[in-house]
């Protein structure tokens, strides 16, 4: 059971079809949320990730809201935060799951294609995302007058908290994926500086840092699993795949007022990946 969020706000979840979009939102519903907008552009895994959502606590006033949505398209992205908006009335938790990984190559090999949708799914899209976030967290009152029962303090108050899901691979490098670690880097540095320009909002934003986790992605072949398995896993410290779940507590701590003094900020939860390897 999750730890218990301080403000049980509107938690919006790009990505929320599958993997660690999916189990964040079922961490967020176990820490308390109950309003939901699930973002994905595979409209039949959000229903799945719903129907989890609903079945996974036993409060009956649970509202989901499911949107449609490319995040590497401008006007898919405002009419998912807006439709969200509308209906929910803020955003308090917005995280950034959505994205894909191509193995397209070393770079002298990389189509040129690969290296766009890429970008155009992990970095720009992940930066469309905040965007829109932004500007709804930005003109709406902090969590302790919307939310007046949960004594937030002064100190610890919010507009609403971001994170964005980069990956380990923003700081070290896996072979052929030129444009996957460009991308998780510029997540990086993105969060920093929406960090920076709205910490007098009082927006937080900070990224997490997956190592191997299991998930969907990291299952598109036998040989590419049975590859991480017997690699990039044994140089792992702790020698396993991490859970979903794993990236989703510690998701659902950033965004919450426990982690009021946390902003800008790079959480590496990897299993001790960049810590180094025995
Ligand atoms: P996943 O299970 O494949 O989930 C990714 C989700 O994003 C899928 O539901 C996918 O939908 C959706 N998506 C893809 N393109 C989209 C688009 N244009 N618009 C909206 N949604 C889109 O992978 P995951 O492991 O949970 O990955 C979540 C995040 O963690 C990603 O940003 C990934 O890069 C990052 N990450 C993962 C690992 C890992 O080891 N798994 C490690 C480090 C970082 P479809 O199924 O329809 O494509």
């Amino acid at each position: 059971m999750a730890t218990k969020i301080d403000v049980p706000g509107v938690a919006l979840i790009t990505g929320a079809a599958s993997g660690i979009g999916r189990a964040t939102a079922i961490a967020f519903a176990q820490a308390g949320c109950t309003k939901f907008a699930l973002l994905d552009l595979n409209e039949g895994g959000l229903q799945e990730t719903k129907g989890l959502v609903e079945q996974s606590v036993s409060a009956t006033d649970i509202s989901v809201g499911t949107y449609k949505c490319d995040v590497s398209s401008p006007e898919s992205v405002v009419s998912a935060y807006t439709a969200a908006k509308e209906h929910f009335t803020r955003v308090d938790y917005s995280v950034h799951c959505a994205g894909i990984i191509v193995f397209g190559g070393p770079s002298a090999d990389f189509p040129v294609e690969d290296f766009d949708r890429q970008n155009s799914i992990n970095y720009r899209g992940l930066w469309l995302c905040c965007r829109e976030a932004i500007k709804i967290m930005r003109s709406q009152p902090f969590d302790c007058e919307a939310y007046p029962d949960a004594n937030i303090s002064s100190v610890r108050a919010q507009r609403g908290a971001i994170v964005n899901i980069s990956s380990g691979l923003a700081l070290y490098a896996q072979p052929n994926c030129p444009a996957y670690c460009g991308a998780k880097a510029g997540v990086l540095a993105l969060t920093r500086c929406d960090a920076l320009d709205y910490v007098a909002d009082r927006i937080r934003v900070n990224a997490i840092l997956p190592g191997i986790i299991d998930s969907p992605m990291t299952n598109p072949s036998p040989e590419i699993r049975a590859w991480l398995e017997s690699n990039p896993v044994q140089h792992t410290p702790m020698k396993r795949f991490g859970k979903p779940e794993e990236i989703a507590d510690v998701a659902v701590f950033l965004a919450g007022n426990k982690a009021s003094l946390v902003t800008g900020a790079s959480w590496a939860v990897d299993g001790g990946l960049l810590a180094g390897y025995n």
